[in-house]
């Protein structure tokens, strides 16, 4: 009944086994259904021309290119992640614009519309991700491909306000009108996106989440994303995480994993963890506080900081609160595998995750579907992350305000085991329920129903 399925993300596991949840999610999805995958290949080329590498994968396709260095700088390290990823996180003061940038992250989406066009068919259902596509379906379209085109924004949409500080600001919706379905993570981030078009010459909201731009007509819809829950909680269980931490017996663990970002907001975590210790009772319980953060990005500007700040941090609460034999936080910048990472947050007491902005935060679910539903940890999340939509059950907490976050994890702490089950329990529902398979498959269907109702 349905065309081929033809994903585009900026890098194609190419080079090895899938991992991440994102790309474990389209292997599988691109798997079952066979397909096509096109994206980068993680190589940089000083003169890449126009042809794609075909990689066999698992029952599909890959189809990669090179990025030459000033496309790796103006299109991946400028204009994605030194303009669009900090305006979509609230840091348009951040922003580090550059005309030159923009072009050449014009430049490779236009060159990659020109690649696909050739290899597409008018029955192929194309899914592209992120935020280093936003241009792409209108540069498809101005090739000639009229086959069904989505969009997953895996960022938190920009505030309208914001919006305004992109010097390409009007592009933006025609950018948008390009997809058929133009996915989100959040109801907040439709919202956001619909107060951006409301009001726009040309612009017509039809009906539930329909949008009418100029010739076009697409949709806006949130399907948040979720993680492989259960493979996640077999790994979780696998192994002892509190014999890898080497812990003392009575010592409570809370827990931190994030890429140092400065979305993270991960010094003010440090400081509220600092604030819990010096206020907490003499009879308290002894906690530390495991920050799992591996740098990403060191060659962008607004990146370099980052690492500075927080070990200024660590080192500040570390000198006041240790003892001989006790150091209160631990901090490690390097990536830790999967089924230890998965061991880890199982052995852990509290969850301490509080970014300033998220699009989703797939830890606070990693965290739930690792626990020992008979023992459960206690999940603290900022009411800035996507995820506080479904997780209602967990200590919400604002991020900026250092001495809530100190008293929520005081809460967490001394949570008696019965309500640390009951929120739990209805943590968990909602992370194994709504898991990526079910995420890819409300995607598609609603492709499907678009690709139909234009047939
Ligand atoms: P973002 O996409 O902004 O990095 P998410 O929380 O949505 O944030 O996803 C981060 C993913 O990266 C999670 O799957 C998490 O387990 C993984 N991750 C983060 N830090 C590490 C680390 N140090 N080692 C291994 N995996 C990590």
């Amino acid at each position: 009944m349905t065309g081929r399925l033809v994903v585009v993300s900026n890098r194609v596991p190419s080079d090895g086994p899938p991992s991440g949840g994102l790309v474990v999610a389209l292997h599988d999805c691109l798997r079952a259904t066979g397909g096509l995958w096109f994206g980068t290949s993680g190589r940089i080329t000083d003169d890449p021309d126009d042809s794609f590498a075909q990689v066999q994968g698992d029952g599909y396709t890959m189809r990669t290119f090179d990025l030459s260095p000033a496309e790796q700088q103006g299109y991946y390290l400028g204009y994605a992640n030194s303009v669009l990823w900090p305006l979509c996180h609230r840091r348009a003061d951040l922003m580090a614009l550059n005309a030159g940038d923009y072009d050449t992250y014009m430049q490779v989406n236009r060159r990659l519309a020109r690649m696909m066009a050739a290899e597409l068919r008018p029955d192929d259902r194309i899914w592209i991700h992120d935020y280093h596509f936003l241009p792409l379906a209108d540069c498809l379209r101005a090739e000639g491909v009229t086959a069904t085109i989505g969009y997953f924004h895996h960022i938190p949409f920009p505030a309208t306000h914001d919006m305004m500080a992109l010097p390409q600001h009007d592009l933006f919706p025609h950018w948008m009108a390009g997809f058929d379905l133009f996915g989100l993570q959040t109801q907040r981030d439709v919202a956001a996106a619909l107060e951006m078009l409301r009001g726009l010459p040309g612009a017509e909201l039809l009906r539930d989440g329909t949008i009418s731009y100029r010739e076009r007509r697409f949709e806006v819809r949130s399907f948040p994303i979720g993680i492989d829950a259960a493979a996640f909680a077999e790994e979780a269980a696998r192994i002892d995480g509190r014999a890898l931490l080497n812990f003392a017996p009575d010592e409570r663990l809370v827990i931190g994993v994030d890429r140092l970002d400065y979305s993270k907001g991960l010094d003010n975590r440090l400081r509220a963890f600092g604030r819990y210790l010096r206020d907490r009772a003499e009879d308290a319980p002894k906690a530390s506080l495991l920050q799992i953060a591996p740098p990403t990005r060191e060659e962008v500007d607004a990146y370099q900081q980052i690492r500075e700040d927080l070990e200024r941090t660590a080192g500040k609460v570390n000198g006041l609160h240790s003892d001989l034999g006790w150091t209160p936080i631990r901090y490690i910048h390097s990536g830790v595998p999967r089924d230890t990472l998965a061991a880890v947050y199982r052995a852990a007491d509290v969850g301490f995750v509080t970014p300033f902005c998220d699009g989703m935060n797939l830890v606070a679910k990693e965290f739930v579907a690792a626990q020992d539903p008979d023992d459960p940890g206690v999940l603290i999340l900022s009411q800035f992350a996507g995820a506080v939509e479904q997780m209602a059950s967990a200590l919400i907490v604002n991020p900026y305000d250092i001495g809530e976050m100190a008293r929520a994890l005081r809460q967490a702490l001394a949570m008696p085991l019965e309500e640390r089950i009951d929120r739990h329990q209805a943590l968990a529902r909602g992370v194994f329920r709504k898991d990526v398979a079910h995420w890819t498959r409300s995607y598609l269907d609603t492709m499907d129903r678009l690709s139909a109702a234009r047939a």
